[in-house]
Protein backbone atom coordinates (compact mmCIF):
# COMPACT_ATOMS: atom_id res chain seq x y z
CA UNK A 1 0.00 0.00 0.00
CA UNK A 2 1.36 3.63 -0.52
CA UNK A 3 1.98 5.48 1.83
CA UNK A 4 -0.74 8.48 0.43
CA UNK A 5 -3.29 5.83 0.32
CA UNK A 6 -3.10 4.55 3.58
CA UNK A 7 -3.26 8.17 5.40
CA UNK A 8 -6.85 8.83 4.01
CA UNK A 9 -7.83 5.84 6.03
CA UNK A 10 -6.48 7.31 9.28
CA UNK A 11 -9.07 7.97 12.03
CA UNK A 12 -7.48 11.36 13.37
CA UNK A 13 -9.62 11.14 16.69
CA UNK A 14 -8.98 7.18 17.33
CA UNK A 15 -4.36 8.04 16.75
CA UNK A 16 -5.05 10.90 19.21
CA UNK A 17 -6.79 9.32 21.79
CA UNK A 18 -4.59 6.12 21.46
CA UNK A 19 -1.37 8.70 21.60
CA UNK A 20 -2.73 10.30 25.00
CA UNK A 21 -3.32 7.01 26.12
CA UNK A 22 0.45 5.95 25.80
CA UNK A 23 1.34 9.16 27.44
CA UNK A 24 -0.92 8.43 30.22
CA UNK A 25 0.49 5.11 30.77
CA UNK A 26 4.26 6.55 30.80
CA UNK A 27 3.88 9.39 33.00
CA UNK A 28 4.05 7.95 36.10
CA UNK A 29 7.15 5.93 35.53
CA UNK A 30 10.57 7.73 36.73
CA UNK A 31 13.31 8.01 33.87
CA UNK A 32 16.61 8.75 33.80
CA UNK A 33 19.34 8.37 31.56
CA UNK A 34 19.54 4.59 33.04
CA UNK A 35 17.82 2.29 34.83
CA UNK A 36 14.71 0.66 35.53
CA UNK A 37 12.54 3.56 34.15
CA UNK A 38 13.67 3.45 30.75
CA UNK A 39 13.70 -0.38 30.58
CA UNK A 40 9.72 -0.60 31.73
CA UNK A 41 9.18 2.29 28.99
CA UNK A 42 10.56 0.36 26.63
CA UNK A 43 9.07 -2.66 27.48
CA UNK A 44 5.41 -0.84 27.60
CA UNK A 45 6.70 0.95 23.79
CA UNK A 46 7.44 -2.71 22.41
CA UNK A 47 3.90 -3.64 23.26
CA UNK A 48 3.34 -1.09 20.35
CA UNK A 49 6.06 -1.78 17.87
CA UNK A 50 8.81 -4.69 18.11
CA UNK A 51 11.56 -2.59 19.16
CA UNK A 52 15.05 -4.61 20.02
CA UNK A 53 16.39 -3.28 23.33
CA UNK A 54 19.80 -2.99 23.77
CA UNK A 55 21.78 -2.84 26.64
CA UNK A 56 25.40 -1.16 26.61
CA UNK A 57 27.25 -2.09 30.47
CA UNK A 58 28.76 0.48 32.28
CA UNK A 59 31.98 1.70 31.97
CA UNK A 60 31.63 1.04 28.19
CA UNK A 61 33.94 3.80 26.14
CA UNK A 62 31.64 5.72 23.72
CA UNK A 63 33.55 7.98 21.65
CA UNK A 64 34.96 10.91 24.38
CA UNK A 65 32.11 9.28 27.17
CA UNK A 66 32.08 6.24 29.25
CA UNK A 67 28.37 4.61 29.98
CA UNK A 68 27.96 5.71 33.40
CA UNK A 69 26.85 3.69 36.33
CA UNK A 70 23.44 3.08 36.93
CA UNK A 71 21.00 4.71 39.26
CA UNK A 72 17.97 3.10 39.92
CA UNK A 73 15.10 3.89 43.05
CA UNK A 74 12.40 2.90 44.94
CA UNK A 75 10.94 5.14 46.61
CA UNK A 76 11.65 8.71 48.76
CA UNK A 77 10.16 10.84 51.15
CA UNK A 78 10.40 13.71 53.75
CA UNK A 79 8.48 13.44 57.49
CA UNK A 80 8.07 16.41 59.22
CA UNK A 81 8.31 15.96 63.22
CA UNK A 82 4.82 14.28 63.23
CA UNK A 83 5.79 11.52 61.12
CA UNK A 84 3.52 13.37 58.32
CA UNK A 85 4.74 12.82 54.74
CA UNK A 86 5.48 16.21 53.09
CA UNK A 87 7.27 15.07 50.07
CA UNK A 88 6.05 11.94 48.71
CA UNK A 89 8.02 10.46 45.38
CA UNK A 90 5.55 8.20 45.08
CA UNK A 91 2.97 10.90 44.01
CA UNK A 92 5.15 13.02 41.59
CA UNK A 93 8.60 11.71 40.88
CA UNK A 94 10.02 14.96 40.33
CA UNK A 95 10.42 15.45 44.04
CA UNK A 96 13.34 13.74 44.14
CA UNK A 97 16.50 14.59 42.18
CA UNK A 98 17.60 12.91 39.52
CA UNK A 99 20.26 10.75 39.73
CA UNK A 100 20.52 11.21 43.88
CA UNK A 101 22.41 9.41 45.79
CA UNK A 102 20.66 7.25 48.98
CA UNK A 103 20.36 9.43 52.04
CA UNK A 104 18.40 8.87 55.49
CA UNK A 105 18.54 10.87 58.01
CA UNK A 106 16.91 13.52 60.37
CA UNK A 107 18.19 17.01 60.22
CA UNK A 108 17.29 20.61 60.60
CA UNK A 109 15.32 23.10 58.18
CA UNK A 110 18.63 25.07 57.71
CA UNK A 111 20.30 21.46 56.87
CA UNK A 112 17.69 20.31 54.64
CA UNK A 113 17.27 23.49 52.91
CA UNK A 114 21.13 23.08 51.12
CA UNK A 115 19.49 20.13 49.64
CA UNK A 116 15.82 22.06 48.26
CA UNK A 117 15.45 23.28 44.44
CA UNK A 118 12.74 25.09 44.02
CA UNK A 119 11.76 27.82 41.13
CA UNK A 120 11.33 31.32 43.41
CA UNK A 121 9.53 32.81 40.40
CA UNK A 122 7.28 29.77 39.53
CA UNK A 123 6.68 29.02 43.30
CA UNK A 124 3.83 26.65 42.52
CA UNK A 125 5.46 24.90 40.37
CA UNK A 126 7.92 21.84 41.25
CA UNK A 127 11.37 21.96 39.01
CA UNK A 128 12.95 19.19 37.21
CA UNK A 129 16.78 18.81 38.17
CA UNK A 130 19.09 16.41 36.97
CA UNK A 131 22.82 15.56 38.63
CA UNK A 132 24.09 12.98 36.55
CA UNK A 133 27.42 13.95 37.02
CA UNK A 134 28.23 15.58 41.12
CA UNK A 135 26.88 12.88 43.33
CA UNK A 136 24.38 14.46 45.59
CA UNK A 137 21.15 14.21 47.38
CA UNK A 138 18.00 16.35 46.62
CA UNK A 139 14.86 17.33 47.05
CA UNK A 140 12.63 19.12 44.69
CA UNK A 141 9.11 21.04 45.69
CA UNK A 142 7.51 23.99 45.17
CA UNK A 143 9.10 27.59 46.20
CA UNK A 144 5.60 28.08 48.90
CA UNK A 145 6.05 24.86 50.22
CA UNK A 146 9.63 25.64 51.33
CA UNK A 147 9.18 29.13 52.43
CA UNK A 148 5.87 27.30 54.36
CA UNK A 149 8.21 25.14 55.96
CA UNK A 150 8.11 25.48 60.13
CA UNK A 151 11.96 25.49 61.96
CA UNK A 152 11.76 21.78 62.66
CA UNK A 153 13.57 18.43 62.28
CA UNK A 154 12.71 16.86 59.49
CA UNK A 155 13.48 12.85 58.45
CA UNK A 156 14.83 12.83 54.98
CA UNK A 157 14.73 9.19 52.89
CA UNK A 158 16.01 8.06 49.27
CA UNK A 159 16.03 4.89 48.64
CA UNK A 160 18.00 4.68 45.40
CA UNK A 161 21.66 3.09 44.23
CA UNK A 162 24.09 4.34 41.98
CA UNK A 163 26.29 1.20 40.66
CA UNK A 164 27.38 -1.00 37.72
CA UNK A 165 24.90 -1.91 35.38
CA UNK A 166 23.87 -0.11 31.69
CA UNK A 167 22.30 2.72 29.62
CA UNK A 168 19.30 0.91 27.69
CA UNK A 169 18.02 2.02 24.79
CA UNK A 170 15.72 1.10 22.06
CA UNK A 171 15.86 0.63 18.17
CA UNK A 172 13.16 -0.69 15.41
CA UNK A 173 14.35 -0.99 11.67
CA UNK A 174 11.62 -1.10 8.84
CA UNK A 175 12.99 -2.63 5.95
CA UNK A 176 12.01 -0.42 2.88
CA UNK A 177 12.60 -1.15 -0.99
CA UNK A 178 15.55 0.67 -0.64
CA UNK A 179 18.86 0.80 2.05
CA UNK A 180 19.22 4.58 2.36
CA UNK A 181 17.20 5.27 5.26
CA UNK A 182 15.18 7.45 7.29
CA UNK A 183 16.46 8.03 11.32
CA UNK A 184 13.84 9.32 13.87
CA UNK A 185 15.12 10.05 17.09
CA UNK A 186 13.89 10.56 20.56
CA UNK A 187 15.06 10.76 24.02
CA UNK A 188 13.46 8.49 26.62
CA UNK A 189 14.88 10.16 29.81
CA UNK A 190 12.57 12.40 31.32
CA UNK A 191 10.73 11.49 34.33
CA UNK A 192 7.11 12.71 34.76
CA UNK A 193 7.13 15.10 32.19
CA UNK A 194 4.50 14.88 29.33
CA UNK A 195 5.68 17.21 26.32
CA UNK A 196 9.11 16.78 27.03
CA UNK A 197 9.45 14.11 26.23
CA UNK A 198 6.58 11.71 26.43
CA UNK A 199 5.14 13.37 23.51
CA UNK A 200 8.15 13.11 21.39
CA UNK A 201 7.53 9.21 22.37
CA UNK A 202 4.13 8.86 21.61
CA UNK A 203 4.07 10.21 18.20
CA UNK A 204 7.26 8.14 17.18
CA UNK A 205 5.94 5.24 18.12
CA UNK A 206 2.45 5.82 16.15
CA UNK A 207 4.56 7.11 13.08
CA UNK A 208 6.78 3.71 13.80
CA UNK A 209 3.71 1.45 13.99
CA UNK A 210 2.10 3.39 10.56
CA UNK A 211 4.80 2.77 8.57
CA UNK A 212 4.62 -1.31 9.10
CA UNK A 213 1.18 -1.06 7.41
CA UNK A 214 2.96 -0.05 4.10
CA UNK A 215 5.33 -1.20 1.92
CA UNK A 216 7.80 1.83 2.33
CA UNK A 217 10.43 2.94 -0.31
CA UNK A 218 13.42 3.96 1.73
CA UNK A 219 14.15 2.25 5.15
CA UNK A 220 13.16 3.84 8.91
CA UNK A 221 14.93 3.32 11.67
CA UNK A 222 13.24 4.68 15.12
CA UNK A 223 15.52 5.33 18.33
CA UNK A 224 14.26 5.69 21.69
CA UNK A 225 17.35 6.51 23.79
CA UNK A 226 18.30 9.05 26.80
CA UNK A 227 19.35 12.04 26.06
CA UNK A 228 23.25 12.99 25.07
CA UNK A 229 25.15 10.20 26.34
CA UNK A 230 22.44 7.80 24.51
CA UNK A 231 23.22 9.23 20.95
CA UNK A 232 26.74 9.25 21.48
CA UNK A 233 26.35 5.60 22.45
CA UNK A 234 23.88 4.54 19.55
CA UNK A 235 26.25 6.56 17.27
CA UNK A 236 29.82 5.09 18.56
CA UNK A 237 27.85 1.11 18.05
CA UNK A 238 26.15 2.41 13.96
CA UNK A 239 29.07 4.30 12.67
CA UNK A 240 29.11 1.50 9.77
CA UNK A 241 25.45 2.57 8.65
CA UNK A 242 25.42 6.28 9.05
CA UNK A 243 26.53 6.50 5.12
CA UNK A 244 22.59 5.34 4.56
CA UNK A 245 21.09 8.05 6.41
CA UNK A 246 19.35 10.30 3.79
CA UNK A 247 16.93 12.02 6.19
CA UNK A 248 16.66 12.19 9.95
CA UNK A 249 14.75 13.78 12.63
CA UNK A 250 14.88 14.30 16.11
CA UNK A 251 11.11 14.53 17.37
CA UNK A 252 10.23 16.45 20.70
CA UNK A 253 7.85 18.83 22.02
CA UNK A 254 4.78 17.85 19.71
CA UNK A 255 1.85 17.98 22.29
CA UNK A 256 1.36 21.83 22.65
CA UNK A 257 -0.49 23.94 20.64
CA UNK A 258 2.45 26.23 19.40
CA UNK A 259 2.50 26.26 15.80
CA UNK A 260 5.64 24.25 14.71
CA UNK A 261 9.44 24.96 15.11
CA UNK A 262 11.82 23.38 12.72
CA UNK A 263 15.21 23.28 13.77
CA UNK A 264 18.03 22.69 10.62
CA UNK A 265 20.61 20.62 10.51
CA UNK A 266 24.34 21.75 10.74
CA UNK A 267 24.87 22.62 7.13
CA UNK A 268 21.31 23.89 6.88
CA UNK A 269 21.27 23.07 3.09
CA UNK A 270 19.90 19.00 3.31
CA UNK A 271 17.38 17.11 1.84
CA UNK A 272 15.87 17.11 5.00
CA UNK A 273 15.64 20.76 5.61
CA UNK A 274 14.44 21.50 2.01
CA UNK A 275 11.66 18.87 2.67
CA UNK A 276 10.77 20.69 5.83
CA UNK A 277 10.64 23.97 4.46
CA UNK A 278 8.30 22.69 1.79
CA UNK A 279 6.11 21.18 4.20
CA UNK A 280 5.86 24.05 6.73
CA UNK A 281 5.53 26.33 4.21
CA UNK A 282 1.74 26.75 4.53
CA UNK A 283 1.58 25.82 7.93
CA UNK A 284 0.69 28.93 9.91
CA UNK A 285 2.93 30.75 12.60
CA UNK A 286 5.34 28.00 12.16
CA UNK A 287 9.01 28.44 11.78
CA UNK A 288 12.56 27.61 10.65
CA UNK A 289 15.55 28.61 12.16
CA UNK A 290 18.90 28.17 11.99
CA UNK A 291 21.74 25.26 13.39
CA UNK A 292 22.82 26.31 16.55
CA UNK A 293 24.82 24.00 18.80
CA UNK A 294 22.77 23.96 21.90
CA UNK A 295 19.41 21.54 21.76
CA UNK A 296 18.59 17.78 21.68
CA UNK A 297 20.65 15.10 20.29
CA UNK A 298 20.42 16.61 16.88
CA UNK A 299 23.99 18.33 18.59
CA UNK A 300 25.59 14.87 18.18
CA UNK A 301 24.49 13.50 14.99
CA UNK A 302 25.42 16.60 13.47
CA UNK A 303 28.97 17.19 15.33
CA UNK A 304 31.38 17.66 12.49
CA UNK A 305 32.90 13.75 12.68
CA UNK A 306 29.03 13.39 11.20
CA UNK A 307 27.29 15.94 9.84
CA UNK A 308 23.85 13.93 9.52
CA UNK A 309 21.21 15.78 7.45
CA UNK A 310 19.17 15.54 10.51
CA UNK A 311 16.70 18.48 11.67
CA UNK A 312 14.79 18.34 14.90
CA UNK A 313 10.89 19.27 15.19
CA UNK A 314 8.88 20.46 18.11
CA UNK A 315 6.20 22.85 18.95
CA UNK A 316 7.38 25.42 20.83
CA UNK A 317 11.26 25.16 21.38
CA UNK A 318 12.70 23.79 24.70
CA UNK A 319 13.25 26.67 27.57
CA UNK A 320 10.46 29.23 25.36
CA UNK A 321 7.38 28.02 27.63
CA UNK A 322 6.87 28.66 31.49
CA UNK A 323 5.89 24.83 31.93
CA UNK A 324 9.69 23.51 30.72
CA UNK A 325 10.92 21.25 33.04
CA UNK A 326 8.46 21.52 36.18
CA UNK A 327 5.62 20.38 37.36
CA UNK A 328 3.20 22.12 34.85
CA UNK A 329 4.19 19.90 32.01
CA UNK A 330 1.52 17.39 32.76
CA UNK A 331 -1.21 15.38 31.13
CA UNK A 332 -2.88 18.35 31.52
CA UNK A 333 -0.73 20.96 28.84
CA UNK A 334 -0.38 18.44 25.86
CA UNK A 335 -3.37 17.19 24.36
CA UNK A 336 -4.30 14.40 21.66
CA UNK A 337 -5.51 16.53 19.25
CA UNK A 338 -2.37 18.40 19.21
CA UNK A 339 -0.43 15.25 18.84
CA UNK A 340 -2.49 13.93 16.38
CA UNK A 341 -2.03 16.91 14.19
CA UNK A 342 2.07 16.36 14.62
CA UNK A 343 1.56 13.01 13.40
CA UNK A 344 -0.46 13.80 10.30
CA UNK A 345 2.22 16.77 9.64
CA UNK A 346 5.00 14.48 9.74
CA UNK A 347 3.19 11.38 7.65
CA UNK A 348 2.98 14.16 5.42
CA UNK A 349 6.89 14.92 5.59
CA UNK A 350 7.54 11.11 5.03
CA UNK A 351 5.08 11.39 1.80
CA UNK A 352 7.42 13.82 0.62
CA UNK A 353 10.83 12.21 1.58
CA UNK A 354 9.20 9.14 0.20
CA UNK A 355 8.38 10.44 -3.59
CA UNK A 356 11.29 13.07 -3.23
CA UNK A 357 13.61 10.84 -6.13
CA UNK A 358 15.13 11.41 -8.82
CA UNK A 359 13.88 10.69 -12.51
CA UNK A 360 15.13 10.43 -16.12
CA UNK A 361 12.52 11.14 -18.99
CA UNK A 362 13.15 7.89 -21.31
CA UNK A 363 11.83 9.94 -24.40
CA UNK A 364 13.80 13.44 -24.20
CA UNK A 365 13.76 13.96 -28.00
CA UNK A 366 10.66 16.27 -28.34
CA UNK A 367 7.65 15.57 -26.35
CA UNK A 368 6.73 11.86 -26.37
CA UNK A 369 3.11 11.27 -27.77
CA UNK A 370 0.71 11.25 -24.45
CA UNK A 371 -2.20 10.67 -26.57
CA UNK A 372 -1.76 6.93 -27.97
CA UNK A 373 -0.72 6.10 -24.18
CA UNK A 374 -4.08 7.38 -22.73
CA UNK A 375 -1.91 10.06 -20.77
CA UNK A 376 -3.41 13.36 -22.54
CA UNK A 377 -7.19 13.61 -22.07
CA UNK A 378 -9.19 15.87 -23.54
CA UNK A 379 -12.15 14.60 -22.10
CA UNK A 380 -11.48 14.29 -18.05
CA UNK A 381 -14.16 14.64 -15.58
CA UNK A 382 -11.90 15.25 -12.54
CA UNK A 383 -11.42 18.88 -11.80
CA UNK A 384 -7.77 18.79 -11.43
CA UNK A 385 -7.28 17.63 -14.95
CA UNK A 386 -5.52 20.25 -16.09
CA UNK A 387 -3.49 20.27 -13.11
CA UNK A 388 -2.77 16.97 -13.73
CA UNK A 389 -2.07 17.51 -17.74
CA UNK A 390 0.70 20.44 -15.94
CA UNK A 391 2.16 18.02 -13.90
CA UNK A 392 2.73 15.13 -16.70
CA UNK A 393 4.21 17.71 -18.41
CA UNK A 394 6.49 19.14 -15.54
CA UNK A 395 7.98 16.00 -14.73
CA UNK A 396 8.75 15.36 -18.49
CA UNK A 397 10.26 18.80 -18.61
CA UNK A 398 12.43 18.32 -15.53
CA UNK A 399 13.38 14.71 -15.28
CA UNK A 400 16.51 15.32 -16.58
CA UNK A 401 18.39 13.25 -13.77
CA UNK A 402 19.52 16.55 -11.90
CA UNK A 403 15.78 17.79 -10.50
CA UNK A 404 14.45 15.94 -7.72
CA UNK A 405 10.66 16.02 -7.05
CA UNK A 406 10.60 18.64 -4.29
CA UNK A 407 12.32 20.83 -7.35
CA UNK A 408 9.78 19.45 -9.86
CA UNK A 409 6.86 20.58 -7.39
CA UNK A 410 8.70 24.33 -6.22
CA UNK A 411 9.13 24.65 -10.03
CA UNK A 412 5.72 23.89 -11.22
CA UNK A 413 3.33 25.12 -8.02
CA UNK A 414 1.49 22.13 -7.87
CA UNK A 415 0.54 19.72 -5.65
CA UNK A 416 3.45 16.99 -4.76
CA UNK A 417 1.26 14.35 -4.96
CA UNK A 418 -0.18 15.29 -8.55
CA UNK A 419 3.21 15.20 -9.43
CA UNK A 420 4.40 12.13 -7.96
CA UNK A 421 1.43 10.48 -9.19
CA UNK A 422 2.15 11.54 -12.56
CA UNK A 423 5.61 10.42 -12.73
CA UNK A 424 4.21 6.98 -11.78
CA UNK A 425 1.79 7.22 -14.73
CA UNK A 426 4.79 8.02 -16.76
CA UNK A 427 6.86 5.03 -15.27
CA UNK A 428 3.93 2.55 -16.19
CA UNK A 429 4.17 4.07 -20.09
CA UNK A 430 7.73 3.41 -20.05
CA UNK A 431 8.43 7.28 -20.25
CA UNK A 432 10.25 7.48 -17.00
CA UNK A 433 12.61 5.77 -15.03
CA UNK A 434 14.17 6.20 -11.55
CA UNK A 435 17.55 6.94 -11.01
CA UNK A 436 19.48 7.01 -7.99
ZN1 LIG B 1 14.21 18.21 28.74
Amino acid sequence: MEITNQIKNIDTIQAGNSMYALAERLYPICRSITGNGVRETLQIIKSYIPLDIIEVPTGTKVFDWEIPEEWNIRDAWIKDDKGEKIIDFKKLNLHVLNYSTPVEETIPLEELKKHIFTLPGQPDLVPYRTSYHNRQWGFCMSHNQLVGLENKNYKVKIDSDIKPGSLTYGEFYIQGETKAEILVSCHVCHPSLCNDNLSGIAVAVHLAAFLTTIKPHFSYRFIFIPGTIGSITWLSRNENILKNIRYGLVLNLLGDSSPFHYKKSRRENTATDTILAYVLADKEGSEIRNWSPYGYDERQFCSPGFDLPVGRLSRKPHGEFPEYHTSADNLDFISGSNMAQSYLLLLDVFTVMEGNRKWINLNPKGEPQLGKRGLYKNVGGQSNQQDYQMAILWVLSLSDGNHTMLDIANKAGLPFNLLVNAAHDLEKADLLKEIN
